[in-house]
């Protein structure tokens, strides 16, 4: 059975309860793990409390150098790690491994910022005195994740914060708590201090964290629901709150666009991790010429995605996570069919024994989605995609524009001037231009509008796990 990690041991839940993390591939149980609550957070956050005294003060040099170590013994154990999470998750096992390896890369990239972000000094009117801005760490920040990228979205908040010199209370989401355990366990085996990160499990974990007095700030990635009421509770203490939310990226193709190097990015963009991406392709506006030969494109590539268990070679996407978000995605394409858009492709369930178990799913794509379809209106979290075509730039640009949430976007055009327009309007954190939507480390990430604010990846993300401080010195 797997345990939750407080101060570098292996421990149980308060209550001694357990529920079963079970494989969305075969329904198969993976492992027991243990029901944290509010007793198990506050364990946590006062090992975490405890640690940050030593950690915090450690010099920069030495932090970076104990995580590059602790890093570098997780990066060793990627093989390991892939399978576990491809078990409890359902992705292929390429995803899992690309995955496992972004993990250990992120705390890297972080630790090499540890001694080289710094404060500043200010010349003051007064002669006899002078000013610096010091950045200091925050304290124990709170992690909670999502289910999609366990390990990806994990490491966005652990890496950065201990880093910069605070510990962590890390909340995994309940269905895939696993491959977490095996990162953090690795990262203390290769020496990571005891108390600097420590995992607990269960789902009401992530309320007692929001609630709890000696966690300063939150890290959040989940829906947009669950933002608002992160960000409602953590305002009695007035905490600091990072909040990536949920999605609905556009992506528009012109007629002078690559139409191959397009179709290769929106397939990846909608159909990675079976769909089940923030950063994802989620609404489709092409222009009336390149609409025919992109589509063939489109559906070509879907028709080559094999669903399938994760472990299994030849599986190009793995089932969705639950039933639950299974029923969501169907529900969603039937709105759609049910309004008269038309199945280009998929559109149901794959057939054949090895799927009657699972949460399988066909890739999908509609055309002709009409106005006001769910499909356009909320965020797709699954591998279905509607297809629009527009007459111009200017028709993409509102239509794209046209939605509460304010992740990501993309476009491809041959034309600059088009791309700059689309830079300067699009409503989004990020927008690709003629280039597969991938979340780089040395960039911000982070959504506008309903899709959350904070930053992570990047210089920013660092300097959002530290405060800082005014300091005059007199008497000089
Ligand atoms: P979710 O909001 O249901 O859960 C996310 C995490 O929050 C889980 O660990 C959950 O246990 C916890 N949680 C739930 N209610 C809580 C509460 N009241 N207080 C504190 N914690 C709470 O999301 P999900 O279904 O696990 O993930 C899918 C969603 O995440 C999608 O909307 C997706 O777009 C979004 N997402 C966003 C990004 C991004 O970077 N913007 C990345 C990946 C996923």
């Amino acid at each position: 059975m797997a345990t939750m990690i407080i101060e570098n041991e292996r421990t149980k839940a308060a209550s001694g309860k357990t529920y079963e993390v079970r494989n969305p591939a075969t329904g198969e149980v993976v492992d027991e793990v243990p029901f944290g609550d509010v007793a198990d957070v506050d364990r946590a956050a006062q090992a975490a409390a405890k640690a940050f005294t030593t950690w915090s003060k450690l010099a920069p040099n030495k932090r970076a150098e104990i995580l590059h170590k602790a890093a570098r013994n997780m990066l060793a154990k990627v093989e390991e790690i892939a399978p576990i999470l491809t078990k409890e998750q359902g992705k292929t096992l390429l995803e899992s491994r690309i995955e496992a390896q972004r993990f250990g890369e992120n705390i890297a990239w972080f630790a090499d910022l540890a001694d080289k972000v710094h404060g500043e000094h200010v010349a003051l009117p007064d002669k006899t005195t002078y000013g610096l801005v010091v950045r200091r760490p925050i304290g124990v920040c709170g992690a909670i994740v999502p289910w999609n990228f366990p390990l990806t979205l994990a490491a966005n908040k652990v890496a950065p914060a201990i880093a910069a010199g605070n510990t962590v209370v890390l909340k995994p989401a309940s269905t895939t708590p696993l491959a977490t355990l095996a990162c953090i366990e690795a990262l203390i085996e290769g020496g990571l201090p005891e108390g600097v990160v420590n995992v607990v499990l269960g789902p009401a974990t992530g309320d007692a964290i929001v609630g709890h007095p000696l966690i300063r700030k939150i890290a959040l990635t989940g829906s947009t629901p669950t933002g608002r009421k992160v960000m409602a509770r953590a305002a009695d203490a007035l905490k600091k709150v990072t909040l990536e939310l949920g999605g609905s990226d556009p992506c528009i193709v012109l007629d002078d666009a690559d139409l191959e190097a397009a179709a290769r990015a929106i397939s990846v963009g909608r159909f990675f991790n079976c769909g089940q991406a923030c950063l994802a392709v989620k609404r489709l506006y092409v222009q009336e010429a390149a609409y025919a030969p992109l589509m063939e494109k489109l559906v070509a590539r879907a028709s080559k995605l094999k669903p399938g268990n994760g472990l299994d070679k030849d599986s190009r996407m793995g089932p969705m996570h639950t039933d639950t978000q299974r029923a969501e995605v169907e529900a969603q394409v039937k709105d759609a069919v049910d309004r008269g858009a038309n199945v280009l492709y998929g559109g149901g369930r794959p057939k054949g024994d090895e799927y009657e178990n699972g949460w399988f799913i066909e890739p999908t794509i509609l055309e002709n989605v009409p106005d006001g379809a769910r499909m356009w209106t909320e965020e797709v979290f699954g591998p279905a995609l509607p297809v629009r075509k527009i007459k111009d730039l200017d028709e993409g640009l509102r239509l794209a524009n046209d939605s509460q949430f304010g992740l990501g976007s993309s476009i491809w055009t041959g034309n600059m001037a088009a791309a700059h327009r689309a830079v300067s309007e699009l409503e989004a954190g990020y927008t690709w231009v003629n280039a597969l939507q991938i979340a780089h480390d040395e960039l911000p990430f982070g959504g506008t509008k309903q899709s959350g604010f904070g930053k992570e990846h990047g210089v920013e993300a660092f300097l959002q796990y530290t405060e800082e401080k005014s300091v005059v010195y007199g008497g000089v």
